[in-house]
């Protein structure tokens, strides 16, 4: 992709010397991927660079090369405000808007340094940054990276440690290669990774092949006990309370990838997955053609996201927010039954 203001971010970074790197709350892995592989890069070109994300993420994307620099900020808060000090440059990596940073935006707001945004999410808050790199085209934060990188440096090497770092990001955001992925570019810039003689196979087995027991179990109870086919609205959503996560151990990312279940079942063009989490209940929606979930998280329930994959939240009961989710699904009817005439 031809990036237009690639020479101001170049002439942003020739005078910046610490720079920090951050990226969305409830990181995943384009978050982790593509923020790691920035950091690798930034400290390559000789630069003080620091990797802070808000909160703590799966077990199944803390591998890769680099994991052990990350700064969570909800468990590293001292170490974090140290790192801010004298900061030139953040880097905002598969976010779109501040807020999206969670419990770190006020310290992202109140520093002066000169923000960048790196990202595929549509619409994005252009007045909380000073540059912007922002496509929807691309699958992913990481793949749009992989062209930064080497518009900033057409020398650019790519290391072993930054292409794992992109391929989980890539591999991640696609669904392992099954959506967002019908562009030639995003499997040109994969062998490119390969060919750094990193494994892939390896890589899918790492991230996707460790569930724990109590991970499979809930997956198991979730699809037998918990899933909801409204056929008729082409919708399907499950449910899971405290109670149910507390019983199979829940930890952090053990739901992650249900809600695709949910939206592979025939016939269905929206899938929602609700968990009830401490004071809220987290929605993660998924849909397939034009139906936009981003729509549906933006208006109704406080998030957004891209238009097949988005979530939000509800500070209402499970019982309440499940209610409003059957009271708003027979008003999308007709668009939702259009994708699978
Ligand atoms: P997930 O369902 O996997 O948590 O999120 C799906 C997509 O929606 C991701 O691309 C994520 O960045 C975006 N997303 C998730 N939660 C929110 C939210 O609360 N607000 C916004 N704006 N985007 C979200
Ligand atoms: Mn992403």
């Amino acid at each position: 992709m031809k990036i237009n203001n690639i020479s101001d971010i170049k002439q942003v970074l020739s005078k910046s010397n610490k720079i920090l790197v951050s990226t969305h709350t409830n990181p995943d892995g384009d978050a982790i991927g593509s923020s790691l592989a920035l950091y690798h890069f930034l400290r390559g070109i000789g630069k003080e660079a620091y990797l802070i994300v808000p909160n703590l993420y799966p077990e199944f994307i803390s591998w890769l090369p680099g994991n052990d620099d990350i700064l969570v900020y909800e468990r590293d808060r001292d170490k974090v405000k140290a790192a801010l000090n004298q900061i030139d440059t953040i880097f905002c990596l598969d976010y779109n808007a501040i807020n999206r940073s969670g419990i770190m935006q006020d310290v992202l707001k109140a520093s002066e340094a000169v923000k960048i945004m790196i990202d595929h999410h549509p619409e994005p808050a252009k007045e909380d940054f000073d540059h912007l790199i922002s496509t929807t085209e691309i699958s992913s934060t990481s793949e749009l990276l992989y062209d930064v990188l080497h518009a900033l440096d057409p020398d650019f090497q790519i290391t072993k440690d930054i292409a794992s770092a992109l391929y989980v990001g890539i591999m991640t955001d696609t669904g392992s290669f099954s959506f967002a992925c019908n562009r030639p570019e995003t499997f040109q810039v994969t062998a490119k990774l390969l060919e750094t003689g990193i494994d892939g196979e390896w890589i899918h087995r790492k991230v996707y092949d460790t569930f724990s027991e109590n991970r499979l179990r809930l997956l198991g109870y979730s699809l037998s006990d918990k899933l909801v086919v409204m056929s008729e609205y082409a919708t399907a959503y499950i449910a899971l309370s405290r109670e149910d996560l507390r019983r199979f151990d829940y930890q952090v990312g053990d739901t992650e990838g249900l809600v695709n279940y949910a939206l592979s079942v025939e016939g269905i063009t929206m899938a929602v997955l609700l968990t009830e989490r401490k004071g809220r209940i987290r929605l993660s929606f998924r849909s397939k053609g034009n139906f936009s979930v981003n729509d549906v998280a933006r208006k109704h329930f406080n998030g957004g996201g891209h238009r097949n994959a988005a979530g939000g939240d509800s500070y209402d009961s499970l019982e309440n927010t499940i209610a409003k989710l059957n009271s708003l699904i027979p008003t999308f009817k007709e668009e939702l039954l259009k994708e699978i005439e």
